[in-house]
């Protein structure tokens, strides 16, 4: 790996805490705190990312030295490393200062196209941000991330990359079910990628604190470098950016709802500035469809991050971001304007998405019924969500529905249920019938919109079981599996969570114990 080639931009270009000071405190004033590696013993790497390493220009990974880096083991003597400032909204309330606890950057690498990628461990020590825990990660949620979002990027959805997970050799501790009952597991460390891991909440943080030059030069800095579509020179460009980040939300949260994903923590610090899908914690695939789903534990008096509210909650978020840019835009009704705007953009979109998972041609007069009904139907028979449409592409009305949908109910089915899917069949078949493109241009238009595959929690609960057992098998095939989520390269992930899994706990419902 091209380990000399990676650069630390924010040691030059951001006030910081040069100190390298470990104790966990508020550091006002500054972007990013130096902070140190855990320098791990033991490790032992699980997977790297061989494509992904040399695609953002860190090449082949083949000396002991590169494993030592990824593993968090070993610094070559360019690597400065640091951990930044964020603040957050969690759950509605105002949180203060947040911050990189658990992840540790090592700067960023530029590729032949002059494409600049961060790179960061995930889980390799405390930093000043830890706020009273030890910034290491758990297997159970490393392998959870890295595969996930993983998954996301083939899915086709803006994401973080993952690069590397290894057993870190150490032995962690956690309370899974925040109920008192603590117990060791086996530690582990990833590292990912972004072209910037910038949060809404670093925006948040810097205008709480009244930094207002600082808050400036970081969004001058996010504006030259990853909004090339924004002018830097219009007097203009702050509102520009902030309606740029609000569409790339707004595309986000469609791409979310097309393949049923529920963040399940989408506080604003764990909002990307750049529209990417980050921090991968109690997440889940739906499986049987329902808008009021959270797979969040903590989230459920409230499930304030169910399914259905992940839009509403993104135009929430971007309130607090416009709050932060406010001092830097000036204007109300632009902002106002901007976050009405989401709303509407939002639900165009979604509804134009949802025509191309239904095979139509474009939207015509009365779709959004056929969506309303589809949804309707889909809830009310506890149908999955995947599954149903993968078995709308092969029904045609000359063939028994209660047979061809057997395998995607999760609950038995009334006659008189059953009348409700056969009434909207009819609907869809009718509106197929007036489309303006051939059945094959429709067919293909779900099959490029509907995976195949998705990485259930069940499965991942079964691959972190294997791997805790010291077995690789199901990650193997997981990986090849989500490498290619249009086709169905392994009939027996095809099929809907085994009941074993109902309500089982790390499966249908998750901490964020990580
Ligand atoms: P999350 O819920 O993962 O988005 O994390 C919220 C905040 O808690 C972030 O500032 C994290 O860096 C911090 N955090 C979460 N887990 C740990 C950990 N094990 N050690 C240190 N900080 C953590
Ligand atoms: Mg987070």
């Amino acid at each position: 790996m091209n380990l000399d080639q990676i650069t630390q931009q924010y040691l030059e270009l951001f006030p910081g805490d040069l100190s390298g000071n470990p104790m966990q405190r508020q550091t006002p004033k500054v972007v990013f705190s130096t902070a140190k590696i855990a320098h791990f013993e033991n490790p032992e790497l699980i997977i790297s990312n061989e494509k992904l390493s040399e695609e953002i220009g860190l090449g082949k990974i083949e000396k002991q030295e590169d494993l030592d880096f990824l593993n968090a083991k070993y610094l070559p003597s360019n690597v400065k490393t640091y951990a930044t400032a964020y603040a957050g909204h969690q759950f509605g309330n105002w949180a203060g200062q947040l911050g990189d606890g658990r992840a540790i950057f090592a700067g960023e690498i530029k590729n032949d196209q002059g494409l600049k990628s961060e790179i960061q461990w995930k889980g390799a020590g405390a930093t000043p941000y830890s706020r009273h825990a030890d910034g290491r990660g758990v297997l159970r949620s490393s392998v959870r991330e890295y595969l996930m979002s993983e998954a996301m990027f083939h899915l086709g959805i803006p994401t973080t990359r993952a690069l590397s997970l290894s057993f870190s050799g150490e032995q962690v501790v956690r309370d899974m079910l925040y109920d008192g009952n603590a117990a060791y597991e086996k530690g582990a460390v990833m590292t990912r990628t972004a072209p910037s891991f910038l949060r809404f909440g670093h925006f948040e943080l810097l205008s709480a604190q009244g930094e207002i030059e600082t808050l400036q030069q970081l969004t001058d800095f996010t504006i030259e470098n990853y909004f090339p579509e924004i002018d830097s020179d219009s007097p203009n460009k702050y509102a520009d950016f902030f309606k740029t980040v609000s569409e790339k939300t707004a595309d986000m949260i469609v791409d979310w709802f097309r393949v049923g994903f529920v963040h399940g923590v989408m506080n604003t610090d764990n909002m990307s500035i750049l529209g990417l899908t980050i921090d991968y914690g109690p997440f889940s695939f739906l499986d049987e469809y329902d808008l009021n789903f959270t797979p969040n534990t903590t989230d459920l008096p409230g499930r304030r991050y169910a399914f259905g509210n992940q839009a509403k909650i993104a135009q929430w978020n971007l309130w607090q971001l416009a709050n932060a840019l406010f001092s830097l835009i000036k204007d109300e009704s632009i902002l106002e304007n901007i976050l009405n705007d989401f709303n509407t953009n939002f639900w165009i979109k979604h509804d134009e998405m949802m025509a191309k998972k239904f095979g139509f041609d474009k939207l015509q007069e009365g779709d959004d019924e056929i969506f309303t009904s589809a949804q309707q139907v889909m809830q009310d028979l506890e149908i999955d969500y995947t599954l149903f449409f993968n078995k709308l592409e092969t029904y045609s009305d000359d063939i028994d529905f209660k047979i061809h949908f057997k395998e995607v109910f999760y609950s038995r089915t009334t006659e008189e249920q059953f009348e409700k899917l056969k009434e909207f069949l009819t609907l869809y078949q009718n509106r197929l019938a007036k489309n303006s493109i051939s059945k094959t241009d429709s067919l293909n238009l779900m099959k490029a919109n509907n995976p195949k595959f998705i990485v259930r929690n069940y499965l991942l609960f079964e691959c972190i079981n294997e791997l805790n057992e010291g077995k690789k098998d199901l990650l193997t095939k997981l990986l090849i599996a989500l490498e290619n989520p249009y086709e169905e390269i392994y009939p027996e992930f095809s099929v809907k969570r085994p009941n074993l899994y109902d309500g089982q706990t790390g499966c249908s419902t998750l901490s964020c114990s990580s």
